[in-house]
């Protein structure tokens, strides 16, 4: 094995660290906690997971969390009302809302019912609007988390050809948006891609966000290259016993390990940036509302 495997966990602690310093001088500086709203309806076990984490991480952190659990059942009309009450709430400077959401709510209706301020997940069109434009946004968390890893792996960015594979709104599109803002030359492939392994093996900076178990195998990676694997995918692992599963990425690591010049593994790698990135969103969000100087 070649690459050198970047930790997100140690660098998402690093974050927590710092984000955790910040909260404790906003406390003793202006008698200010910042306050992160998770709201998650439905049963969803990963979904539980998730929110349970973020809650842990939030409170670890010195922040406020106010978690507000719904029925699967809530209408769209009592969603949008707890929304409204959480964009009006001074102690509440950031509202996540767990996604995916029940068939019979609206996801778009749903997101853009938050105050953009307040929205830590940069998921309200308000929010893709500025990015887009290269103006002042809340950013979403898992692509600022990779681009945070990049910036770390190779300091300047400016002019090395990056691939996205994967065009979703929550992370494909934001991420060639986050890397095209550090002059980066952008190629967001997709389903439809033509001779997607040739594309890639042109990438410095290559992106998996598919959600395919080990699609991007190492000869669709260019020697040096940078891996960022966003994927997390659970497959049957009978090596570990009857019934038994593991976490993997959409990168086949080993294959890929062997030719790459740095790579993310999964678990513990973008997976923890995450978590780490909507905390250091709900502090900006904190300082922003309050005129106060954002932290670095
Ligand atoms: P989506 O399902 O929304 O998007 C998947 C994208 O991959 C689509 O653009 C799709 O193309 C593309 N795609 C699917 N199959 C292929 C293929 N064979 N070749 C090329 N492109 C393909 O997924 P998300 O963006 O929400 O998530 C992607 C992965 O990242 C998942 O594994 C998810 O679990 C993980 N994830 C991890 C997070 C973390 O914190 N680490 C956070 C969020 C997601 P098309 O548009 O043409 O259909």
């Amino acid at each position: 094995m070649t690459a050198r495997i970047i930790d997100g966990k140690a660098f998402a602690a690093k974050v927590r660290g710092q984000v955790a310093g910040q909260v404790t001088r906003l406390s003793e500086d202006h008698g200010l906690t910042p306050g992160l709203a998770v709201v998650l309806v439905g049963e969803d076990p990963a979904s539980e997971v998730y929110v349970r984490n973020k809650g842990k991480q939030t409170v670890e952190c010195g922040m406020a969390s106010f978690e507000h659990k719904l029925d699967a059942r809530t209408s769209e009309a009592e969603l949008l009302a707890l929304i409204a009450q959480l964009n009006a709430d001074p102690a509440v400077h950031g509202i996540l809302v767990q996604l995916p959401l029940p068939d019979h709510l609206n996801e778009d209706l749903v997101i853009n019912a938050i105050a953009p301020e307040k929205d830590v997940d940069g998921f309200h069109i308000s929010n893709v609007g500025l990015l887009a434009t290269g103006q002042k946004a809340m950013v979403p968390c898992t692509p600022l988390g990779c681009l945070m890893m990049l910036r770390e792996a190779h300091g300047n960015l400016s002019g090395l050809n990056a691939v996205v594979v994967g065009r979703s709104n929550i992370v494909g599109k934001p991420m060639a948006q986050l890397l095209l803002r550090d002059s980066c030359t952008v190629t967001l492939a997709h389903s439809r891609t033509r001779d997607i392994e040739a594309l890639c093996r042109q990438a410095d900076i290559l992106v998996a966000a598919v959600g395919r178990p080990q699609m991007v195998t190492g000869d669709w990676v260019k020697p040096g290259a940078t891996v960022i694997d966003v994927g997390i995918n659970r497959i049957d692992a009978p090596e570990k016993g009857e019934g038994k599963t593991r976490l993997v990425g959409d990168v086949d690591f080993a294959s890929a390990a062997a030719v790459a010049g740095a790579i993310t593994p999964v678990p513990g790698g973008v997976g923890p940036m995450t978590i780490a990135c909507l905390l250091a969103n709900t502090l900006t969000a904190c300082c922003r509302s309050h005129g106060l100087p954002e932290p670095d």
